[in-house]
């Protein structure tokens, strides 16, 4: 990684209350994910514990635009806190699918997730300290609906933008769903006591 690059991600992961010891695990491990996606061209996932930076079970596999961690959520131990990660292999990236903040916002044991992108640009996605766990499962259902009408509303309202865009021949498809993407967490993740940050690729990638 560039050196500006990885100051940047690191200073995100302080942002984001991510103990230092555990940057550069989290940094090699990214490096090393993307590398592995690359090849195959399909996301891999890791878990990582947020105190040791020890990975929690095997790195997991899946196809172009998804990967079940499931194996690795019912592998959580109670009331440890855990940094999901992942790729997003598809060109040239997006920011976080609607399944990826279910997880952050539904599963209590990951307070984090960092997304690696074909590119190399980083995503940052973890709850803000007004973010409680929902006590109830009514109020676990009221947040992940609020999650999908937030993410699917903005997703809308900026998309004909966008369209006109690639119908135009000003951006390709890859580019206006990153750029999409992006802008619709930059949008909600406040609302939702989330904070949102991406990391761009350093240039000439
Ligand atoms: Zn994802």
């Amino acid at each position: 990684m560039d050196p500006g690059q990885a100051d940047r991600v690191r200073d995100t992961l302080r942002a984001h209350g991510i103990r230092e010891g555990v940057h550069d695990p989290l940094m090699t491990l990214g490096a090393d994910l993307r590398e592995r996606s690359r090849r195959t061209r399909k996301e891999r996932a890791a878990m990582v514990s947020a105190r040791t930076g020890r990975r929690l079970g095997k790195v997991l596999g899946g196809d172009s635009s998804r990967v079940d961690i499931a194996e690795h959520i019912a592998a959580l131990v109670p009331d440890h806190p855990y940094v999901q990660m992942h790729t997003h292999p598809a060109s040239p990236s997006a920011a976080f699918s609607e399944r990826d903040a279910f997880n952050v916002v539904g599963v209590p044991g990951i307070e984090a997730m960092v997304v690696v992108g074909a590119d190399d640009a980083w995503y940052f996605l973890s709850r803000l300290a007004a973010f409680a766990v929902p006590g109830t499962e009514r109020e676990q259902q009221a947040r992940l609906r609020r999650v999908h009408e937030d993410f699917w509303n903005e997703i809308d309202r900026r998309k004909p933008v966008y369209d006109a865009l690639v119908g135009g021949g000003v951006l390709d498809g890859g580019e206006a769903s990153h750029r999409l993407t992006h802008e619709v967490w930059q949008s909600i993740a406040e609302g939702l006591n989330l904070r949102y940050d991406r990391v761009d690729a350093p240039k000439g990638t």
